[in-house]
């Protein structure tokens, strides 16, 4: 089983060696600043009391304060926190924005919980971990399992505790609960920036390429929309219980349609089934792992077909993968490139509240794209610059940012 912790601390050795760092702030990076359990209960509706572990990893906040999402997932462990943590202090660098690393789980499956049991536990969450967050210390949002409703809930507790109004403790709320517009397609729309950026370089036109996307939740399925959008083809769609593939197209919003319907992608009518597996491997153009972390793995790298992949989600790729897929001249848009539209709105969120502004959508939009364009051009020319490929230079410039600023505080 791969362990998440020690793949991001593989990638920052493998980047060490391109910086001048200290060992010791080497080691400094290596490891989050704090981490915390958190053990609690909640009650059930039947009025029993049920014990639930979480996690808050406080990766680094040389550039700002420690930010990053919720996960609540039953796969939630120490090292899985710990490791988005350390990539949420990179994505905020290479994003330029003035927030550091942090990120927090809850052992969990919250399908199993009713609305008012999933109600209790985020506010018991945000409870355990009050102490250690705050707008100006820091700022969670929404992950896996988390969303808008839940952050709504959470801000509320915050509020209750400190007995004072903190709408910035906290970003991916709803709108009317002081989010940004736009926040909620923001990462899909980020990574969608991207891919332009990126098909401009290969010089093919978006109605040429073949995109497979793996995960239909929120980052996923706005990744699909706005592609379709702009023209490219979705030919593979997927969710946990499995994924569809039709080689002539799939339009996001019918498959998205059939899945609330029918609780999954699977059956779409047309479509050919397949699984998430046999969808990573199809002969598409680009592939869009936006699921979970460690599917592109030894087992399967060599046989991936694609000329590039766009990681929307966090850590899809293993290290010792992303050497064959090296190898084999299959470009890799990293995560901390393509998935930080999510924490880029977030901060626009932040910066609202913060300034008790409202943006236009439109505004937070073109500040997006310019956010990501600015983040591909810098990273592709570091990349040409080194001789190496994206996910080393981004994390070149990431490291290189943060190391500068902890040289600046005296480490
Ligand atoms: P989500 O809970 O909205 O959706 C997750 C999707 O993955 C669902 O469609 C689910 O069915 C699918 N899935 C779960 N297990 C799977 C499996 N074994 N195989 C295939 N699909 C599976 O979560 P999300 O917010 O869309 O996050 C997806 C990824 O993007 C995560 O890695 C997350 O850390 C990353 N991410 C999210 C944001 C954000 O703003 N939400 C920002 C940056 C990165």
């Amino acid at each position: 089983m791969e362990n998440p912790f020690e793949n991001a601390q593989k990638q920052l050795s493998q980047v060490a060696q391109f910086l001048d760092l200290s060992s010791d702030l080497l080691e400094a990076l290596r490891l989050p600043m704090r981490v915390v359990e958190v053990n609690f209960s909640i009650k059930t509706d039947q009025g029993e009391t049920r014990i639930f572990k979480g996690f808050r990893s406080q990766h680094n906040n040389a550039l700002g304060p420690f930010k990053g999402g919720i996960r609540f997932h039953s796969g939630v462990t120490e090292d899985e926190v710990k490791a988005l943590s350390m990539w949420m202090t990179w994505k905020c660098s290479v994003a330029d924005i003035p927030f550091g690393g942090g990120k927090g789980g809850l052992v969990v499956n919250p399908k199993e919980l009713s609305l008012g049991e999933l109600e209790r536990l985020s506010r018991g969450y945000i409870r355990a971990i009050a102490p250690l967050i705050g707008p100006e210390v820091d700022v969670p949002a929404p992950d896996v399992n988390t969303n808008p409703q839940i952050m709504a809930w959470m801000r509320d507790e915050y509020e209750r505790i400190v007995g004072h109004e903190a709408p910035a403790v906290l970003t991916g709320k709803p709108v009317e609960k002081g989010g940004s517009l736009g926040r909620t397609e923001a990462t899909g729309r980020g990574g969608v920036f991207v891919l332009d950026e990126l098909a401009k370089k290969m010089g093919i036109e978006a109605k040429k390429l073949k995109v497979a996307v793996q995960g239909m939740g929120n980052v996923g399925y706005f990744f699909a929309e706005l592609a379709y959008a702009r023209g490219y083809q979705i030919v593979a769609l997927s969710d946990s219980k499995g994924a569809i593939y039709d080689e002539n197209g799939l339009d996001p919003q019918k498959v998205l349609a059939h899945k609330e319907k029918t609780g999954s992608v699977i059956d779409f009518p047309g479509a050919k089934k397949l699984t998430n597996e046999e969808l990573l491997e199809l002969p598409v153009d680009i592939l869009v792992p936006a699921a979970l972390e460690n599917v592109i793995t030894l087992t399967n790298a060599a046989r991936i077909q694609v000329k590039a992949i766009v990681e929307m989600a966090n850590g899809p790729t293993t290290p010792e993968a992303d050497e064959i897929l090296e190898k084999r001249d299959i470009l890799v848009v990293p995560d901390i490139l393509a998935n930080a539209g999510g924490v880029s709105v977030s901060y626009f969120e932040w910066e609202q509240n913060m300034k008790k502004e409202k943006w236009l959508e439109k505004e937070v939009n073109q500040k997006l794209e310019e956010k990501m364009t600015t983040a591909f051009e810098a990273i592709w020319k570091m990349g040409e610059e080194r001789k190496v490929g994206l996910r080393k230079a981004a994390y070149i410039l990431a490291v290189d940012k943060v190391a500068r600023a902890m040289v600046n505080l005296g480490a």
